[in-house]
């Protein structure tokens, strides 16, 4: 299978080919604050289904601990600032691609959520298998 999507301003399309891993949920703080809602929606695959058109900025996101270690590499467009795919470090090239930024969305199905600690307290979301405390 394969799904596309695009920015806001449309400068930035990308298709992901294959099977996908998962559908997460994550209620961190800095999905919060990178998306401006109350939860990112993100589909999970390896980087190398990933096909971007276009070009994203990325913002090394380091992580609550304060280290120098980056975590997660955050790719936005640069000109709209729609989040687009989240990189995660450590782990072989699994990414995050944002689930808002789909065109099509009648088949996005969360069942896993990560983070929980940090979801907001009016957030009961249906549907999910896993839910866990932290990543
Ligand atoms: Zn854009
Ligand atoms: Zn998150």
């Amino acid at each position: 299978m394969s799904v596309t999507g695009r920015c806001l301003c449309g400068e930035v399309s990308y298709e992901v080919t294959g099977d996908i891993v998962a559908t997460a949920v994550c209620h961190c703080d800095h999905c919060q604050r990178q998306s401006g809602g109350a939860f990112s929606v993100n589909i999970v695959a390896h980087a190398s289904q990933l096909n971007v058109t276009g070009t994203l900025v990325t913002y090394g996101d380091r992580g609550d601990d304060g280290g120098d270690t980056v975590h997660v590499e955050r790719r936005f467009c640069g000109t709209c600032g729609s989040p687009i795919v989240s990189e995660l470090m450590g782990t072989d090239g699994v990414i995050a691609v944002k689930a808002g930024s789909l065109d099509d969305k009648s088949a996005v199905k969360p069942n896993v959520e990560v983070w929980c600690e940090h979801r907001q307290p009016w957030v009961d979301l249906p549907g999910m298998d896993v839910s866990i405390d932290r990543e």
